[in-house]
């Protein structure tokens, strides 16, 4: 499939998880990827090589989200890369890098929360204010939200508040950059495995599984096959959308 052959992509926090299968599926679908990452060097090199090996075309960049200075790390190494594919623009954005919250209300430091705004919200606005300058017309700007906008669950209040947050930032960029055909729309994934041990564990995945309407937990494919018809052509009527991918969580 080449439906993306000629476009370029960054898909933030795309060393691992949905990330991950999102930077693969879209470098499978034609576009070069920039995959991006915080820590994780190997992991991300590991992306970028699987890449490679099936016929596309990816490279790495890193950059700490949620500090001083990130998106100016993010976007000079971001250009560089462009640059020596050959490449200037960039077609899709996907922001995906995100950290979870797992904590009671009662025990939201300020400086948890301020953690989460800063990676989970304020690292996308400023990215998606910053990318403007390079993003072509027609681009996607594709937010990663969460079913938890729509689904409560106090010990991730906080984190919910933050994807809150990417939701209007989706909403009012919609109209923002609806003259120059970019569109911009949420994805909000219900409990997908990504990975971690948790999902390791058969009797918690059975538990997380029954909030699924199909009695699975989501697989990082489920919800890089949607963010990939977002970014493709098929989706050029959607925008200011909010696409649940929770696997039927949201019909309680
Ligand atoms: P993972 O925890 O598996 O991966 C997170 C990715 O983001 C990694 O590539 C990581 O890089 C990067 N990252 C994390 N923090 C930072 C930071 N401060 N600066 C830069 N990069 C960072 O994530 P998931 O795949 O689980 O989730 C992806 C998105 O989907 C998130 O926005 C999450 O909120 C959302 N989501 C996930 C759900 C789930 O059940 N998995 C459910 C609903 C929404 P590195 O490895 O280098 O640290």
């Amino acid at each position: 499939m080449s439906r993306l052959a000629g476009k370029t992509a960054l898909v933030t926090g795309s060393s691992r998880g949905i990330g991950r299968a999102t930077a693969e599926r879209l470098a499978r679908d034609g576009a070069l990827v920039a995959v991006h990452y915080n820590a994780d060097a190997d992991a991300a090199g590991k992306v970028v090589a699987g890449i490679a090996e099936a016929g596309g075309k990816a490279f790495a960049v890193k950059a700490e989200l949620g500090v001083p200075g990130d998106v100016d790390t993010l976007f000079e190494a971001l250009e560089a890369g462009l640059k020596e594919h050959g490449a200037s623009g960039l077609d899709i954005l996907v922001n995906n890098a995100g950290v979870m919250g797992g904590v009671a209300p009662e025990e939201v430091t300020p400086e948890i929360f301020d953690r989460l705004v800063a990676v989970n919200a304020k690292a996308p606005f400023f990215i998606v204010q910053r990318v403007l300058g390079i993003l072509q017309d027609g681009g996607r700007i594709i937010n990663i939200s969460s079913g938890l906008t729509r689904f409560a669950n106090p010990q991730e209040v906080a984190y919910a508040m933050t994807k809150g947050a990417v939701e209007q930032l989706t909403l009012h960029f919609a109209k923002h950059l609806s003259g120059r055909g970019i569109t911009v729309n949420s994805v909000a994934p219900g409990i997908t495995n990504n990975g971690t041990p948790v999902f390791d564990i058969p009797e918690v995945v059975e538990q997380m599984a029954a909030l699924s309407a199909f009695n699975r937990v989501g697989e990082t494919r489920d919800v890089a096959d949607v963010v990939a018809f977002l970014a493709s052509d098929d989706a050029r009527w959607i925008t200011g959308g909010f696409l649940d991918a929770s696997g039927g969580t949201l019909l309680g």
